[in-house]
């Protein structure tokens, strides 16, 4: 599990039009172990903000600070869903839902300690299972729908087991029953092995029924501008009328 502290964190994308902030004056903290869950309008910085933890958005300014070390996906275990599912397109599914593991293993060679996780594991066969991936093993992304995407890209961070998980939008592109299966899914294997999270939802009764607490950013470039300790879904909307419009 990790702590996730976060100080003036600047994101500045420079383009044909010129200069957009996508996150200025950001600060968070995270406490070890919670699940947040987290609203923002769309442009407010919220996949930014996940590509910084993530380690692989290196360029900003301001502090930001996993357990105490900058964000680095080679030595930490950070979990991440990305919006665009974030599939290797030339390996198969197959391949695919191992991926962080191999790469985290190949960097990480002198200190690798426990098994490597396989197909044979009751964890991993569960995972497939519910996700219902049985068939798609064999397939290359191109060959699957969004919302196969979104399941393969869940199967690899659950197997992951990181100490860090970071979700965008990882519900949004799958139908209701399959949303539903794999919102229990998250929440058991979650509660196997509870994980620092941070979960970015459009969803307000999702992001109330997953999240510990509840984030809510500002219009672009986002600030949290309150942390909610369990709130009701009503509570939550009547916030974002007041304040988004
Ligand atoms: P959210 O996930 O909350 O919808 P994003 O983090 O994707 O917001 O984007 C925040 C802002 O930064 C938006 O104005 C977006 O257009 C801009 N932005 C994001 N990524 C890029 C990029 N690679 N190049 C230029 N602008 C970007
Ligand atoms: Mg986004």
């Amino acid at each position: 599990m990790s702590t996730v502290r976060i100080e003036n964190l600047h994101v500045t994308f420079s383009g044909k039009n010129g200069k957009t902030e996508a996150l200025k004056n950001f600060s968070l903290e995270l406490a070890d172990g919670d699940i947040y869950s987290v609203i923002g309008p769309s442009g407010s910085g919220k996949s930014t903000l996940l590509y910084v933890l993530s380690g692989i958005r290196t360029n900003y300014t301001g502090e930001v600070l996993i357990d105490g070390k900058r964000p680095d996906p080679k030595h930490q275990s950070i979990g991440l869903v990305p919006q665009n599912y974030g599939l290797l397109p030339w390996k198969r599914v197959k391949e695919n839902i191992f991926l962080p593991e191999r790469i985290k293993r190949k960097h990480a060679a002198t200190n690798s300690s426990g098994a490597k996780p396989s197909f044979g594991d009751t964890h991993v066969q569960e995972i497939i299972r519910t996700l219902d991936l049985g068939e798609l093993l064999h397939r290359y992304p191109h060959e699957l729908s969004g919302g196969q995407q979104q399941r393969v890209a869940l199967a690899r961070s659950f197997i992951q087991k990181p100490d860090l998980l970071l979700m965008d939008e990882p519900f949004s592109a799958l139908d209701a029953l399959t949303a539903e299966r794999s919102r229990k899914l998250f929440f058991d294997v979650w509660t196997k092995n509870p994980v620092t999270t941070l979960f970015i939802t459009h969803n307000i009764d999702e992001a109330v029924s997953i999240g510990k607490r509840v984030l809510l950013l500002s219009p672009s470039p986002g600030q949290v501008t309150h942390i909610l300790d369990a709130p009701t879904a009503s509570e939550v909307r009547n916030l974002i009328a007041d304040q988004w419009t």
